[in-house]
């Protein structure tokens, strides 16, 4: 089959180097070919129609879900990048499996 790869152009490649991935949650499907030019990955939104021929050409399907922790509810105020800064360094410390148990133990 011929496939667009973003830096080489339109290449021929084995239909058994596609992979279609839909994702159940969201319905959305996506293929991901590897360039056989470039070795690099190139992942393209799929429509049905894309998604019907290539698994009728023996394309690899792969069927996932969004993870549940994204239907959980959010609490407190949204991290930011001091959170994100505090934490890099408090795991440069010696310490921090300390202080996460300690954490832990005081609900
Ligand atoms: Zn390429």
């Amino acid at each position: 089959m011929r496939a667009t790869c973003p830096t080489c152009g339109d290449v021929e490649l084995s239909v058994t180097e596609v992979q279609v991935q839909i994702c159940v949650t969201t319905a959305a499907s996506t293929y991901s070919l590897l360039c056989p030019s470039c070795r690099v990955i190139v992942n393209k939104q799929a429509n049905e129609s894309v998604v019907e021929s290539l698994a009728a050409a023996g394309a690899r399907m792969m069927v996932w879900t969004l993870p549940a922790e994204l239907d959980e509810p959010k609490l407190g105020p949204k991290i930011t990048y001091d959170d994100l800064l505090e934490f890099h360094l408090g795991l440069e410390g010696e310490t921090w499996q300390e202080e996460l148990a300690a954490l832990a133990a005081n609900g």
